[in-house]
């Protein structure tokens, strides 16, 4: 059994369990469980694997999978045997290793309108064989609860209207684009219908777009016609998604645990583990927040959970002001990085701490790939080759910056902001 390490820098891939990913610090090896849910047990197996053949380091990522890191050419193969043996590797193919993302609370919260967990089931068994579609290309499904997934960047979006019909949504820098609408009844044929027209386009040679949100628009309005989408109405608006907490759901409490920067140790995965067997269903969720969703816990064990939570690292609190910070790996563990990001961020948090607990939100990034929050920020740095950060207030790493500052100039601009209000005379050039 063997894989060809994918480098970094090559575009169009992701890394997988079968093809790992050469990064600063080895090899990186992800792992896409559906709807990001693992057993207590595999949770276990991963982190004991984690411990045994790579660094000990674990990633949630934006998309709520699984990485393991530091991996080295020697361990890779017992790892790759492990994983797949239990299952826990992605198909052969160089299709999308898993192609939907959904909210950890899938199946569970009672503002859903539909069930995401079933339509993502079917539209996966329903466009396996589909020949391609692009590595990276993902669909969020969205049932319309408490966890909104209009962050996370997917190709596709699928998002419970006001009726429980499913509306059809592109990702811009503006929020959702509406591309149609279809009924619950027939989301799945006409998701089916975007995805292999997408497909067929692109073997025909009709576009080289690899995602969605690229193509020319009269595309995408014959997508959403061979998918006889309707005119959409425009979604209700909710609240961003909870990075962490205490969430009411059908059955007793969910309890999302944050990681800063989604990093976690191998202790931290086995702990949750425990805490799942202990006080929830045995399962636990990994969420594109880069934390750990528990379900199932009773309300009388709440208290203790959080608290042994707290201890072991996890923030507990969505007040918590180092959720307002999100750094991807960054120097020099990514090889694609030009900026130390979480080291420049932890800065930030050590100086700003006022800015970040009024609830400014700051994305450190070491190269416009954004991997660590595909979305807005009040504040995003981007890493440039120079070492220097192209700074974009109120945007994303996809924004053209005229802005391009040292760490210790962003830090001598940011020193006197106190509050979100106050960061537009930080960087009073680029502010809209
Ligand atoms: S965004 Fe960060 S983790 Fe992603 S490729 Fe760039 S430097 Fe690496």
């Amino acid at each position: 059994m063997s894989a060809q390490p994918v480098s970094g820098r090559r575009r169009g891939w992701c890394p997988g369990v079968r093809r790992p990913m050469a990064t600063g610090d080895g090899l990186l090896v992800r792992l896409s469980p559906f709807g990001g849910r693992l057993s207590a047990d595999q949770a276990r197996l991963i982190a004991d694997a984690a411990r045994e053949h790579g660094n000990g380091h674990l990633d949630i990522t934006a998309r709520g999978n699984l990485q393991i890191r530091g991996v080295s050419d020697g361990t890779y193969p017992d790892l790759l045997a492990l994983l797949d043996r239990e299952g826990l590797a992605e198909p052969e193919g160089d299709g999308p290793n898993r192609l939907t993302v959904l909210s950890p609370l899938a199946r569970l919260d009672p503002n859903d309108r539909f069930d995401p967990y079933t339509l993502a089931q079917a539209i996966e068994s329903k466009t396996a064989a589909l020949d391609g579609l692009p590595a990276k290309f993902f669909v969020a499904i969205d049932g319309g609860g408490s966890m909104p997934l209009d962050s996370v960047g997917a190709d596709l979006h699928l998002v419970a209207g006001k009726d429980g019909s499913v509306v059809f949504g592109l990702p811009s820098s503006g929020g959702l684009d509406r591309i149609g609408v279809a009924s619950f009844a027939d989301a799945l044929d006409a998701a089916h219908a975007v995805l292999s027209n997408f497909a067929s386009l692109r073997r025909s040679g009709r576009t080289e777009a690899r995602r969605l949100r690229d193509l020319e628009p009269y595309l995408v309005q014959e997508l959403a016609a061979s998918a006889a989408l309707e005119p959409a109405a425009a979604l209700p608006s909710r609240p961003p998604a909870p990075r962490a907490g205490v969430i009411p759901v059908d059955k007793g409490y969910a309890v999302l645990l944050a990681l800063p920067f989604g990093r976690s140790g191998t202790e931290q995965l086995a702990q949750a583990a425990a805490w799942c067997e202990r006080f929830g269903t045995a399962e636990i969720r990994l969420s594109f927040t880069r934390g750990i969703l528990l379900a199932g816990v009773p309300g009388k064990d709440v208290p203790m959970l959080l608290d042994e939570a707290g201890r072991a690292g996890f923030v507990t609190d969505a007040d918590d002001p180092r959720l307002s910070l999100i750094a991807c790996p960054g120097r020099p563990d990514c090889a694609s990085a030009s900026t130390p990001a979480p080291a420049d961020a932890l800065r930030i948090a050590g100086s700003c701490s006022d800015l970040l607990a009024d609830g400014t939100t700051v994305h450190v990034s070491g190269c416009p790939k954004g991997c660590a929050h595909a979305g807005r920020a009040d504040l995003t740095l981007v890493g440039r080759t120079d070492g220097r950060y192209d700074v974009v207030p109120h945007g994303s790493t996809r924004d053209i910056s005229t802005l391009h500052l040292s760490i210790d100039e962003i830090m001598t601009c940011l020193l006197p902001a106190k509050t979100r209000d106050s960061l537009h005379r930080a960087f009073p050039e680029r502010v809209r």
